[in-house]
């Protein structure tokens, strides 16, 4: 069982404390006994411990930084929703294919922001461009903040501020298991809780540090007894020996935990296995003994925005892919609604 995260180290940028969240942060880890050090920006963090890339990384990943997000600016998050919503950057999870590998780059550790009433704000702004339209905002582009809100509560903060407002809606993805502190949030039905979910296989080999299968059904019947309509993003799809029954199965186990109707249909979004270049050369840097395959000659290259592009499966397979989890979710779930598959 993954415990709640705590981080090993902590650093505080001196103007997150001009902020009721930043000081309430400081107070908290003190009082956990955690080293806080001071750091002048939350981009520009030094000495992490560690003689070399490879301790580096992983202390990185058990550091917190809290620090005050600078830029308001929303990125934005297709296929599933208009814009990124940014409450912290960065995971202390260790999945091996995770695109944090490449776009935290030298920074993989954790970012938490405490500005969140202008970043919420900020958001008002983009609803208001777009309304009566309704404006989606994904929550977990740049970090699986579900894992990380048992300390901070901003993500509680915005699905009680969406839950207010006519034109927006928040959605995010995750991993981890710790929602408790949520059930009780005001979200009147405006946040969509998903959950990531592979088959045995992916989970035991390329998903270190997150929670495991049951425990994420198991917070996911929370959520959806707590009314939120629910997700599962299926990802990354990855084909390996007994891919098909392993993932027959997991919609079997789905299936036997969840009523074939629920108040809200469920949906899923399917995305299959990809990686860049860049991707390739840092995850084998990181995660040396993987057994992720990613072998450039059985996919195709598919070209991504500002000329970076990304290897998916190849025609057939990914035809193969597509028909058989799509079918699983037929058949295990005939009124869910597959929002995608890429
Ligand atoms: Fe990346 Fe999500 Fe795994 Fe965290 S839980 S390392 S964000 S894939």
């Amino acid at each position: 069982m993954v415990k709640p995260f705590v981080p090993q180290l902590v650093y505080i940028e001196p103007r997150a404390l001009d902020y009721p969240l930043g000081q309430t942060l400081k107070d908290k880890f003190e009082n956990m006994g955690i080293e806080i050090r001071e750091t002048t920006s939350h981009n520009q963090v030094r000495n992490l411990p560690g003689t070399n890339d490879f301790q580096k990384y992983r202390n990185a990943k058990s550091t917190l930084v809290v620090g005050v997000r600078k830029t308001l600016d929303f990125q934005s998050s297709k296929p599933s929703a208009e814009y990124a919503l940014p409450l912290a950057t960065g995971c202390m999870g260790h999945c091996h294919y995770c695109y944090l590998q490449t776009t935290m780059g030298s920074k993989p550790y954790i970012r938490t922001y405490v500005n969140v009433d202008e970043i919420l704000e900020r958001s008002d702004q983009y609803m208001a461009e777009r309304a009566p339209e309704i404006t989606r905002f994904e929550a977990a582009c740049t970090s699986d903040i579900v894992g990380i809100d048992h300390l901070t509560h901003s993500l509680k903060k915005a699905i009680e501020f969406f839950g207010a407002r006519d034109f927006g809606e928040l959605r995010f993805v995750t991993k981890f298991a710790h929602v408790d502190h949520l059930l009780d949030a005001r979200h009147n039905g405006r946040t969509r809780f998903r959950f990531s979910l592979n088959d045995a296989y992916v989970i035991k080999f390329f998903e270190a540090g997150t929670s495991r299968l049951v425990e994420r059904i198991e917070a996911a019947k929370k959520v959806s007894d707590a009314g939120y309509p629910l997700g599962f993003i299926i990802a990354p799809i990855y084909i390996h020996d007994g891919w098909q029954e392993g993932y027959r199965q997991l919609f079997e186990t789905l299936h036997d935990q969840f009523p074939e109707k629920t108040a809200v249909p469920i949906t899923f979004e399917l995305i299959q296995h990809r990686f860049t270049g860049p991707a390739k050369r840092v995850i084998e840097k990181n995660y040396p003994n993987s057994k992720l395959v990613m072998n450039k000659d059985e996919r195709r290259y598919k070209w991504g925005r500002y000329g970076i592009g990304k290897y998916i499966y190849q025609k057939e397979d990914e035809a193969l892919l597509q028909e058989t989890i799509e079918g699983y979710i037929h058949h295990y779930f005939p009124d869910a609604e597959v929002a995608y598959f890429t």
